[in-house]
Formats: C-alpha cells, structure tokens, sequence
C-alpha cells in the first residue's frame, strides 16, 4: 500500500506532532487538511468527507495523550476509529429463513461483478452453512449473463435453474418451486444488470422482490468506482431497499472511496467484500481490517493496543531514551528481548506492521527461540561486560569464554555483537533523517 496518500500523508504530520504533550486545535487543523485532501483524492464523497473532518476535529482536539500512545499516534487512532464509523457495524452475514428456503436476491449494474459474487456467495453459504444453494438465472436481457451463470455453477458445482430468455418474473416463480422440489434450502437469484439505472430494469427488478420476497436483497458494487458506486447504490436502494452490498473488486482498489462512501450516502450496509477472480476470494466485510489497509498500516492499531497492555510506559519509555544515547548495551538489549516476547512472537508483530505483508512469510520462519539463545548468551556475561560491549569486543578471550559458558559458538556471539550493532546503527540513521527520507522509508518499509 505504497502509494496510499492518507496514510503516507498522516505518518508525515504524526511525526510533527511527536513530542507534544497535548493536541492544540492548531495541530489537529493541519492534520485534518491533510486528511481531507487524501480523502478526497480517494474519491470518497465530499459529504462524508465534510462529516468525517467535523467529527474527528470534535474527539481530537484537547484530548489528553492516553498513556503510552503519543498524540501522532493517538490522531491516528481517532481517524482510523471514525474510518471504522463511517463503513458501518461489524460484518453482518446473511439472514437466513428460520424454516424453508432462504432466498437471496442479487442486484447490480453490468460489469459490477454481480456474477462472480453469486458464485462466491454460493460457495461460501455452502462452506458456511452446508445449505443446498441453488442459482436462478433472471437475468433475461444478454444470453451470455445466462451463459455465463451456468458456467460458474458448473465450476463450483452449483445448479443454475434457467429458462432460457423468457419473463424474469416467470423464471423466477418456477425456479422458486423447483428448487422445493428438489430440496434446496439456499436459492441465490440473479436479476437483470444494464449498464445504467432505468426504469424497466428497476420494475422489473421491483416485481422479482415481490414474487420472491427474499430474505436478503444483495447489491453488488464495484470498489474500483469510488463514490459513483455510493451514488449508484442510493438510486436502488431507494426503490429495492436492498439489506447489503457486496463490494467487488477490492483487490484493485487501494484507496477506498467506495467503502466510505457507500454507507453513508446509500444507507446499505456493506456485508461482503470480494476481492479476486478466484471462488475462494470472498469473505464478511470488516470495518475495522478496511480501515487499516486504507490507512496503510497493516493492523498498527492492535499492534499498538498490544504493545500499550505489554509494555509498562515508563518501561518503555526508557528504552527509547537508552536506544537514542548512546549507552545502549547488553543488559537493554535483553529488556528488549523480553519486552518483545510479551508482545507476541516475532512473526505476528511483524504481520502487524505496515508493510511488512511482503516478508510476512519469510518471518514466520524467524525462529523465536533465537531470542531465547541470544538471551542466553547474555547472561553469560559478566556484569561488567553487559555494560561495556567494548569489552567483548576487544578480546577474543572473553568471546571464547562467554560462548563456552552458554554452550554455544562464537559465531553464535558475533551474531548478538552486530544485532546489537544494528540497533544502534538504526537509531542513528533515524534521529538524522529528515522528513523526506522518513516519508519514504516509511513508502518502503521493507527496504
Ligand atoms: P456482472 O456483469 O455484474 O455479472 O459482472 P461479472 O461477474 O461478469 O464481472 C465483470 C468482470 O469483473 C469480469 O471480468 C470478472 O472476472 C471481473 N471481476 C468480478 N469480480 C472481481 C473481483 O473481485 N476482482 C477482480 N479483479 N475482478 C473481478
């Protein structure tokens, strides 16, 4: 998430409020212009995004710094809650029919990926909740919609109720008693989907709902169309007072102008996000994991959520002092490799920052137990030596003794000397860049 503004922008002006005990309604302006224009960069709807500046502005200024998060990160936290706000409550899933069949309507324009969705809808209710789905092609206008129905229910091995071009209304009574004949507890219908709104489309569309009085009427809206999906989603909710959309194409949107407009605007809930060609690309919307990847910081939230309940304040606060003197030794070094064991194993954290999705995998393979070693290999030092690296470093002899007495090499050792190396080295680099090298460390994290 590179090239994501809002939060390359937010990470900026954080860094300006570093060190300020309390957010003067100065700071948080100047953040909040920055948030407003990558908002609005992002396509989201000006109204939202009006909405969104107001709220934030009201929690955030005069706010005391709750302990352990700076007011950076504590702006942060307001923005990434009120993102959370604005895409709506936690995952719905489907209301299914307490008896008898459940049926899902599902609505959309051409193209906006209404097909796709129904077969990632059919599996995933099948997976879910091991229901018999069967799909009904109404969708009357183009033979190949039909056709291409009937494909996807082969390939997952779906049943496609279809009559060919005739009555919407028709196919979708019979269909309706097929599938009670043949036991099905699960029918997804799919409708007419034109390249605009008009108004046989949305009768028709009006006369299915009431044939088929379904349990959840589905939307499906392409993520990649920012606020005109939100506009889009208004103009059938109003008339077909849809229960969900399913936000498509996620994969290829990187800045979520439709997943923060659609709410607000629309009124409909996002339930699903789908997000690939693949049948298995499909899931519950959640907020709070869409409001982390808008803001490009993987799930720094909860990283920090953790870190503030691990880590005692004071504790961590002077370790940051020790990283920035220039006294760093062995004994902080192992603090820090304890307080790193409270939070978590390695891997995880790192699959909570930003950026680090790429090496994810390759830290999973980081063995914690590394820690542990060097750990070890610490508290065979003297007192002396902890405090001083430079006495390791000067004599081979004391190298040789402090391996033996861990039971490891001095390779072993070397390796702790330059993590220990690196760690100061890294501090350094930070404390003399400037806001441009930070910016785009900060867009390459992984470099
Ligand atoms: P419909 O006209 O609304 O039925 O849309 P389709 O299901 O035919 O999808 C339109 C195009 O978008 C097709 O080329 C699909 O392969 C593609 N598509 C659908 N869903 C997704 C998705 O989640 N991600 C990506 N990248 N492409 C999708």
């Amino acid at each position: 998430m590179a090239e994501n503004s809002l939060s390359s922008r937010l990470q900026m002006a954080m860094r300006r409020l570093t060190g300020r005990g309390i957010l003067t309604e100065k700071d948080i302006d100047e953040m909040m212009r920055e948030v407003r224009l990558s908002l609005l960069e992002a396509d989201v709807n000006f109204k939202v995004v009006k909405q969104f500046i107001a709220n934030i502005k009201e929690q955030a200024v005069g706010e005391k710094i709750l302990k352990g998060l700076n007011p950076g990160q504590q702006v942060v936290k307001i923005v990434h809650d009120e993102l959370k706000r604005v895409m709506g409550e936690d995952a719905e899933g489907i209301n299914y029919a307490s008896s008898g069949i459940t049926t899902i309507m599902t609505i959309g324009l051409q193209g906006s990926g209404k097909t796709t969705a129904i077969g990632k809808l059919g599996v995933y209710i099948r997976k879910t909740e091991k229901k018999n789905v069967m799909f009904i092609a109404a969708d009357v206008y183009r033979p190949a919609a039909i056709e291409q129905l009937v494909t996807i229910g082969k390939q997952v091995g779906i049943e496609v109720y279809e009559e060919g071009l005739k009555d919407a209304r028709d196919i979708v009574t019979n269909g309706l008693k097929y599938a009670k004949e043949n036991k099905y507890n699960c029918v997804i219908i799919d409708t007419a989907g034109r390249l605009h709104i008009d108004e046989k489309m949305m009768s028709e569309l009006v006369d299915v709902k009431a044939i088929a009085n379904p349990n959840e009427i589905l939307l499906t809206v392409d993520a990649m169309t920012g606020q005109d999906a939100a506009n889009i989603a208004k103009s059938f909710h109003e008339q077909l007072n849809a229960t969900g959309a399913i936000l498509t194409k996620l994969d290829g949107d990187t800045r979520g102008g439709a997943a923060l407009s659609i709410k607000e605007v629309s009124g409909i809930p996002i339930k699903f996000a789908s997000s690939g060609e693949h049948m298995d690309t499909f899931e519950l919307f959640h907020p709070e994991r869409m409001a982390s990847r808008i803001l490009g910081m993987g799930d720094v939230l909860t990283l920090i959520e953790k870190a503030t309940d691990a880590i005692d304040e004071d504790e961590a606060k002077s370790m940051m002092d020790k990283l920035m003197s220039d006294s760093f030794n062995y004994n902080d070094l192992l603090k820090q490799f304890k307080m790193i064991k409270r939070m978590g194993s390695m891997s995880k954290i790192l699959g909570f920052m930003p950026g680090m999705g790429k090496i994810k995998d390759a830290a999973s393979k980081i063995d914690d137990k590394q820690f542990d070693k060097m750990s070890v290999l610490i508290t065979s030092m003297t007192e002396k030596e902890r405090k001083d690296p430079s006495l390791i470093d000067k004599s081979s002899k004391r190298r040789e003794r402090v391996a033996k007495g861990s039971g490891m090499s001095v390779q072993d050792l070397n390796r702790l000397r330059s993590a220990l190396d690196q760690q100061k080295k890294m501090m350094k680099q930070m404390m003399n860049m400037d806001e441009k090298q930070l910016d785009s460390m900060s867009k390459n994290p992984t470099q």
